[in-house]
């Protein structure tokens, strides 16, 4: 099953895609009701509304062979805000004073039940679903050490296009990042050093993800920049496309307000 969350007049919509269409999915419940309409006409918004996302860093082999790391002793994490998460198809913000924005496309679990002390045999158990980010980074600002707004700045965590519920195995996902239609990454998530269960065994032994939160899984190999007017693309194999734009923030248009930007409960 694929969840959306789309926008309208009023609390946001929810609902399952079903071919290119999709049918309202009443909170609660696992049938689809009524006809919506074709995804492609209606304004995604982030799949779920994190209130925590825990981010691993690291974890391909791919990219230790990149950096020239060695195999580590255990995942590294790091956090990102809320704040961050945007909507598919809307724009990555470029702050003015860097130079070096990056692209990571990521795979990214999205927890459906409380999920705390999670033994990697269980892990499955607490898992709704997979869906696509990408965490992007200001290169200058980690570089400096503000890992906090390299990480977190408006708009830096995309999400989405959906929720796929029904992923068989995680560690045999194909994830491809392209951008301007021109392939950067592309590895499978069977490189991952650690797979998802121990990255949810590890995490949860100290922080308690609550349903909706996010893990992120880390990235593959080929990391770069990426530039205001960039199209940037996020695909998992089984999961979506993830598509969005990067503008100068001081060049954003005022008349975007920051729920248009990311995707909010209501429009006007
Ligand atoms: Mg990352």
């Amino acid at each position: 099953m694929r969840i959306v969350r789309y926008s309208r007049v009023g609390p946001a919509g929810r609902g399952v895609v079903i071919g290119d269409d999709v049918y309202e999915l009443p909170t609660g419940s696992t049938e689809p009701g009524d006809l919506v309409g074709p995804v492609s006409g209606l304004a995604l918004l982030p799949p779920c509304e994190p209130r925590t996302i825990v981010c691993a860093a690291a974890n391909y082999a791919g990219q230790l062979a990149e950096k020239g790391m060695p195999h580590p002793d255990h995942p590294s994490f790091f956090l990102k805000s809320p704040n961050a998460v945007s909507a598919p198809n809307s724009v990555i913000l470029r702050p003015a004073e860097v130079t070096r924005l990056e692209y990571e496309g990521e795979l990214a679990v999205v927890v459906g039940r409380t999920a705390r002390s999670v033994p990697a045999a269980r892990a499955a158990d607490y898992i709704l679903g997979y869906t696509c980010a990408n965490d992007v980074t200001a290169h200058d600002w980690r570089a400096d050490g503000q890992w906090t707004r390299a990480k977190s700045a408006d708009t830096f965590c995309p999400l989405g296009p959906w929720i796929e519920t029904t992923v068989a195995d995680p560690a045999t996902l194909q994830i491809t990042t392209r951008l301007n239609n021109k392939v950067v990454q592309k590895e499978s998530t069977s490189d991952m050093v650690f797979d998802v269960a121990e990255l949810l065994a590890y995490i949860t032994r100290w922080i308690t993800l609550q349903p909706g939160d996010i893990l992120l899984t880390g990235s593959p190999a080929g990391v770069g920049p990426m530039s205001p007017g960039d199209f940037v693309e996020v695909e998992i194999s089984g999961i979506g496309t993830l598509r969005n734009t990067v503008v100068d923030q001081h060049i954003a248009p005022s008349s975007l307000s920051s729920t248009a930007l990311i995707g909010g409960e209501s429009v006007s």
